[in-house]
C-alpha cells in the first residue's frame, strides 16, 4: 500500500465510490488519509443502563437476553427486539431491518450499543444503535471520528477505510526542517495522522490538530509573503509628485469627503516616496473610491506614467471607462478598455496604442493581465473590487511595469484585524463616511404572504420616474439554471408592470447583450431590471431607488449587503426588501440586522458573532485559497505563529531555493492552483 495509490485499491471501494470520492477531490490514499474528523464522539463512559435518560445517546453494554420478531420472520423488513440487560436493568434495542441483522446476535453474549435512547410508555428503547461483540475488533467505543458528509458514503465506511489506511502511517515523512519543527514543538506528520483519525484522548486531538492546522497556516503565509516579496519594493518606486491633483479636486462637482481626504493624504504621502505604494483602501459601496484612484491616476498622467485598472466584470469596466473618459476628457488624458470580448482588430489597436504610450490609463478585465499587453511605462495599477481577483492575478498586473504603485479597493468589510493578516504587508486605509446628501437606505423584509405588497410600492416608486433592481433567486451557482428561474419572474413581472419597460439580465447571457442592457437601464431606457447576482459589483446607476432581493436566505450578509448598495446611490431615498422564501433562523438573523444596519463593517462584524468567518471570509470574498482545517479566525494564535515563521523563512530565502523548503514549495504550489504563476 503507497500514498499515491488510488482510492479504488482499498477494499470497500468500487468504480461507483471511487467517483463519489473523486467529485470530492478525492483521489489518493493520501487524499484520505487528509479527509479530517469533522469532530468526535466521546464513547469512553459507559452508562448503566438505569441511569439512561431519554433524549440522549449513550454507550451501554450487556447481555442479549432474547431476540424477538414482531411479525413474520420470514419477511425482510420485519421488526426485531432484542432484550438487553446488565446488572442494573434492562432496555429494549428496536431493528427494523430485522431479517438482515438477526443472525449477528447470540443470547446469552455481551454487546456494547451507542445510540440515542426514547421513551415507549415506561419502557427505554434504543433504536437502530450502534453495536459490536464484545471481543471484536470493530469497537464501536471509544473517541469515535466523524468525518465530514460525504452522501453516498456512510460514517461507518469512512471509519472502516480510515482503520484499513492505518498501515500507511509510517510512510508519512516530515517535510519541515528541523528548526521549524523544534522552534514551534511541533507533532510529527505521522503521529498528528494517526491521532487526528484515532485519537485515544483530548490531549492527542490537540496536538494533532495544533501541528496540521499550522502546516495549513504556514503553507498559505508562506505563499502569501513569496507573493508579496514579489511585488513589494522597499525603494527603486516610481515617484509621482500629486500636488498637481489639486487641480482636478478643484474641478470636481463636489467636495471630497473627510475618509476621501484622509485617505488621499495618506496616498500623496506613498507616492511622494521612492518606496512602491502598496495600499488598500477599504470602503462601503457607495464610499466613492473610485475618485480617490481618480486622482492617484491624474497625478500618474501629469507626471507622464500610464496607469492600469482591473475590475471584475467586463459590465463594470465599461462603466469605468464611461465616468473615467467623461472625467478625463477636458485634460486631454486619454482613457482605452480591454477586455476578452472585443474584436481582434481593435484589440490590436488598443495595445499598439498602449505600447507607444498614446493610451495614458488602460480599464479592462483580467484581459489586461494576459502576456501581450504591454506599456510603455506604467507607474500606477489599480484594482477595482480586490476580493473578485486571486493574489496571484495581483502579483501579475503589478509585473508589467517597473516597480508600479499599487493600489486595491475593496468594499468587503473585513475587520481590520483580520484584513491585516490577509492583505499582510499592504497599508491599510478605510473610508468610513459617505458623501453628503446621502440618505440611509431603508430596508424592509417580507415574506410570500405580503410579497405582492412590496411589488405594490415598487410601483408607485416606477410611477415616480425611479427605477427598480429585482434579484432573481439563486438556485445553484450555476449560470444556466439560475437564468431559468429569472426567466420565469421576469415573466411575472413583465405583467405585474404592464406599460413599464421591464428587463432580464443574466450570466449566461452573451456580453454584448448584457452590456445594451445595462446601458439602457443606466440610461432610464428600463425600469425594472431583474437579474442574476451579474449586478452584484459596483455598478452605478443614481437614479435606481429599489433593491428587491428575492430568496434572500440563499445569500450571505457581505453579498446582501453588497446588492443593496446598488441602490441609494442619488439623493433620493431608497428602499432595499429582502424576500425571505424560506424563514429559517439564520436568514432571519440576518434580515433582522440587514434592517437594522447600514455600515459594512458592523455587518462584517456581526456576520463573524452570527456563525463564524465562513461565509464572510469564504474564497469568494477575500481571493484566498481554500481551507480545509484552519479558521482564519478562530484560529487566530496558530496563524499568529505561522506567519512569523513564513516571515522568518522568506526574509533568509525570499525564492525558497535551499533544498530543505523543496517539500513547502511543493505544498504551496497545491494550495495556490496550478495556474499560479508563481516561480517557485
Ligand atoms: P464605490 O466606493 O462603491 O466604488 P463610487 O466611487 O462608485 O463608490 O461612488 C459612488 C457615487 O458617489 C458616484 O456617483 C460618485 O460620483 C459619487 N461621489 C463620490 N464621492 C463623492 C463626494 N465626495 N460627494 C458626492 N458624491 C460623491
Ligand atoms: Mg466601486
Amino acid at each position: 500500500m503507497e500514498l499515491n495509490d488510488k482510492v479504488s485499491s482499498l477494499k470497500g471501494i468500487g468504480p461507483k465510490k471511487a467517483e463519489i470520492l473523486k467529485k470530492n477531490h478525492i483521489f489518493t490514499l493520501e487524499d484520505l488519509l487528509n479527509l479530517f474528523p469533522r469532530k468526535y464522539e466521546d464513547r469512553r463512559q459507559e452508562t448503566r443502563i438505569e441511569d439512561l435518560q431519554p433524549g440522549k445517546e449513550f454507550l451501554i453494554s450487556g447481555k442479549v437476553l432474547s431476540r424477538r420478531y414482531s411479525g413474520n420472520p420470514y419477511k425482510k423488513n420485519t421488526p426485531l427486539t432484542l432484550l438487553v440487560s446488565d446488572e442494573t436493568g434492562t432496555v429494549e434495542i428496536l431493528f427494523f431491518n430485522g431479517r438482515y441483522i438477526a443472525n449477528l446476535f447470540n443470547v446469552n453474549q455481551d454487546y456494547s450499543f451507542y445510540g440515542r435512547v426514547t421513551e415507549n410508555f415506561d419502557r427505554k428503547q434504543m433504536i437502530h444503535p450502534e453495536f459490536h461483540r464484545i471481543g471484536d475488533p470493530n469497537d464501536i467505543r471509544g473517541i469515535i471520528p466523524i468525518y465530514p458528509q460525504i452522501s453516498g458514503i456512510s460514517q461507518n465506511e469512512l471509519r472502516k477505510i480510515q482503520l484499513q489506511l492505518q498501515e500507511l502511517y509510517p510512510q508519512v515523512e516530515e517535510w519541515l526542517p528541523d528548526e521549524v519543527v523544534s522552534e514551534n514543538r511541533l507533532a510529527s506528520p505521522a503521529y498528528a495522522i494517526e491521532n487526528i483519525h484515532f485519537p485515544k484522548d483530548g490531549k492527542q486531538v490537540l496536538e494533532s490538530k495544533f501541528r496540521l492546522i499550522f502546516d495549513e497556516l504556514l503553507t498559505l503565509e508562506t505563499g502569501l509573503f513569496y507573493i508579496k516579496n514579489e511585488t513589494r519594493k522597499d525603494t527603486g518606486g516610481i515617484v509621482i509628485e500629486a500636488d498637481c491633483a489639486d487641480q482636478f479636486i478643484k474641478d470636481l462637482p463636489f467636495e471630497l469627503t473627510a475618509g476621501q481626504k484622509s485617505v488621499w493624504e495618506d496616498m500623496k504621502r506613498d507616492l511622494a516616496a521612492d518606496k512602491v505604494m502598496n495600499r488598500l483602501i477599504q470602503g462601503d459601496v457607495g464610499s466613492g473610491k473610485t475618485v480617490v484612484a481618480e486622482l492617484a491616476m491624474y497625478a500618474a498622467a501629469q507626471n507622464g506614467y500610464q496607469s492600469v485598472m482591473m475590475a471584475p466584470t467586463e459590465i463594470l469596466a465599461k462603466q469605468h471607462v464611461q465616468s473615467l473618459t467623461a472625467d478625463f476628457e477636458k485634460y486631454g488624458i486619454s482613457v482605452g478598455l480591454l477586455c476578452s470580448s472585443m474584436k481582434a482588430a481593435e484589440k490590436r489597436e488598443t495595445l499598439q496604442r498602449l505600447a507607444i504610450g498614446q493610451i495614458q490609463i488602460l480599464v479592462g478585465t483580467h484581459a489586461v493581465i494576459q502576456p501581450d499587453v504591454i506599456f510603455k511605462n506604467l507607474g500606477m495599477v489599480i484594482t477595482d473590487e480586490q476580493h473578485r481577483f486571486g493574489v496571484n492575478q495581483r502579483s501579475l498586473l503589478s509585473k508589467k511595469g517597473k516597480n508600479p504603485n499599487i493600489l486595491v479597493m475593496t468594499a468587503t468589510p473585513i475587520p481590520r484585524t483580520l484584513a491585516v493578516i490577509i492583505y499582510g504587508d499592504l497599508d491599510i486605509s478605510q473610508i468610513r463616511t459617505m458623501p453628503r446628501g446621502r440618505q440611509p437606505i431603508k430596508t424592509m423584509q417580507a415574506d410570500m404572504e405580503n410579497r405582492n405588497r412590496v411589488y405594490d410600492f415598487v410601483k408607485k416608486q416606477l410611477k415616480e420616474k425611479k427605477q427598480a433592481y429585482v434579484v432573481a433567486p439563486l438556485i445553484e451557482e450555476s449560470d444556466k439554471i439560475d437564468a431559468k428561474s429569472a426567466e420565469e419572474l421576469h415573466k411575472e413581472l413583465s405583467q405585474k408592470f404592464a406599460g413599464f419597460q421591464v428587463a432580464l439580465i443574466h450570466g449566461a447571457m452573451k456580453q454584448e447583450e448584457k452590456d445594451f442592457i445595462m446601458g439602457e437601464f443606466s440610461d432610464g431606457n428600463i425600469d425594472v431590471l431583474v437579474s442574476t447576482v451579474v449586478i452584484e459589483v459596483g455598478i452605478n446607476v443614481p437614479n435606481a431607488t429599489v433593491m428587491v432581493v428575492e430568496n434572500c436566505e440563499r445569500f450571505g450578509l457581505a453579498q446582501l449587503h453588497q446588492l443593496r448598495g446598488r441602490v441609494g446611490r442619488g439623493s433620493d431615498q431608497s428602499y432595499c426588501f429582502l424576500i425571505c422564501h424560506n424563514e429559517t433562523d439564520v436568514a432571519k438573523e440576518r434580515n433582522q440586522i440587514m434592517c437594522e444596519s447600514n455600515d459594512g463593517f458592523e455587518i462584517a462584524e456581526a456576520d463573524l458573532r452570527l456563525r463564524g468567518p465562513g461565509e464572510l471570509f469564504g474564497t469568494r470574498q477575500h481571493g484566498l485559497p481554500e481551507m480545509h482545517i484552519s479558521d482564519l479566525v478562530r484560529h487566530g494564535d496558530v496563524l499568529e505563529k505561522a506567519k512569523n515563521t513564513a516571515k522568518a523563512i522568506i526574509d533568509k530565502d525570499p525564492d525558497l531555493r535551499n533544498r530543505k523548503y523543496e517539500k513547502l514549495k511543493n505544498r504551496i504550489r497545491k494550495m495556490f492552483g496550478e495556474d499560479i504563476k508563481l516561480e517557485l
